[in-house]
């Protein structure tokens, strides 16, 4: 016992509870007999090592500096995990400067998605997190779209003042600022863009024609999201690239979906209806009686029920159950950071089990399409 004590590769002391923190093993991997701390494992494993990523209170001190200097704030948010990508706390570190939330990866959703009811929508949400929101901006970095207005909004905003932009990892926030610096200024030099969580390291300073700055802050790390747990070649399915083809299914009670062996759904009781699911088109969704689903899964995962790979489940947390009451007279979704959400088509109320790896935020919401 003692030589597990200390993680081999950092030696930084070793705990299974929790994976937030430092030296975090999983308790399976600990039964194991190993003595890497899931960090290290990764580094090692999936050549992380360079990527000094910020958590959550590493980036909250870095950010509380931007509340005593007079700037306008750029939070970008991915459209696709609005839940998992909003930064916690803004209203704390911003003190009373502006915010404009850039709502990336718009070409993702479906073409009738009405953009009125997507902003009055975030307007809420940002309301309800304590957030004042100067402007709501719709974006698409790799669609082009947007950008004339966010950039006419942040000259409004900034005043004369420095931009911060903030965000969490894998929103796309290189891909914004680098179509900001490529179509709008005089730099060359473009960042490095990277699919990979916490790659834009350091603080970087871009020159504005009044000498003042837009800076780029680092990703911000959320525990809770699906894509910040997976292996680095299993971000390529997650994350989608080209827009979301929802897949409808009409279910009876008692019947579950899975989602690759990411993630379960049991409509547990509720008249017949129908869900929508929108989630990257890589992730196939296989559907079977609930009363088969544990049986499906443990004969199933990492092979027919894919992706991850078997390697891919193992690395994951367990799967755990959170059971969720879909309210009547409203349309509402279940949304799974990282993954994705589902739609449930009916305003009759639902009582839902749904499985994901420990860790990963499950909400509800108003229904945004
Ligand atoms: P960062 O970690 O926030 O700096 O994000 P990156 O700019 O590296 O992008 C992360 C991932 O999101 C990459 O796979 C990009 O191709 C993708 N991405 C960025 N912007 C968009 C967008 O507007 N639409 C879509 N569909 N994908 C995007």
């Amino acid at each position: 016992l003692e030589q597990k004590e200390s993680c081999s590769g950092c030696g930084v002391k070793l705990q299974a509870t929790d994976s937030k923190q430092l030296g975090y093993i999983p308790p399976q991997s600990l039964e194991k007999g190993n003595s890497i701390c899931q960090r290290c494992y990764r580094i090692k494993h999936y050549n992380e090592a360079s990527e000094a990523v910020l958590d959550e209170n590493d980036f909250l001190r870095i950010l509380n500096r931007i509340g005593g200097t007079e700037s306008l704030v750029v939070n970008i948010v991915d459209l696709f995990d609005f839940e998992g990508s909003f930064v916690q706390g803004l209203h704390r570190f911003v003190g009373g400067n502006p915010v404009i939330l850039a709502l990336n990866k718009f070409d993702l959703l479906p073409k009738v998605t009405n953009p009125n009811k997507l902003v009055n929508w975030v307007q809420q949400q940002a309301k309800a997190n304590g957030v004042k929101v100067a402007e709501v901006i719709i974006l698409s970095a790799k669609k082009n779209i947007g950008f004339d207005r966010l950039v006419s909004a942040i000259e409004h905003y900034r005043d004369g003042h420095d931009v911060y932009v903030v965000g969490a990892t894998n929103v796309g926030k290189s891909s914004v600022i680098n179509r900001i610096i490529r179509d709008y200024s005089e730099m060359e030099e473009e960042l490095t863009i990277s699919q990979f969580p916490g790659t834009t390291l350091d603080i970087i300073k871009i020159p504005l024609d009044d000498g003042n700055y837009l800076i780029d802050t680092p990703g911000v790390v959320y525990h809770y999201r699906l894509t910040e747990m997976v292996r680095k070649k299993e971000l390529q399915a997650l994350l989608p690239q080209k827009p979301i083809k929802p897949a409808v299914y009409q279910l009876n009670e008692e019947q579950t979906l899975f989602f690759g062996s990411y993630a379960r759904f049991d409509f547990v009781r509720g008249p017949r209806q129908s869900f929508t699911c929108y989630v990257a088109n890589s992730i196939p969704i296989h559907r079977t009686k609930l009363q088969r689903a544990d049986e499906l899964y443990d004969m199933h995962k990492g092979e027919m029920l894919a992706p991850p790979d078997k390697e891919g489940v193992e690395a994951l947390p367990p799967l755990s159950r959170q059971s969720i009451k879909i309210p009547k007279g409203k349309f509402s979704d279940i949304s799974i950071s990282g993954l994705g959400w589902i739609k449930v088509n009916s305003t009759e109320g639902a009582e839902i089990d749904v499985y994901v790896p420990k860790g990963v935020k499950v909400s509800i919401r108003d229904s945004i399409i």
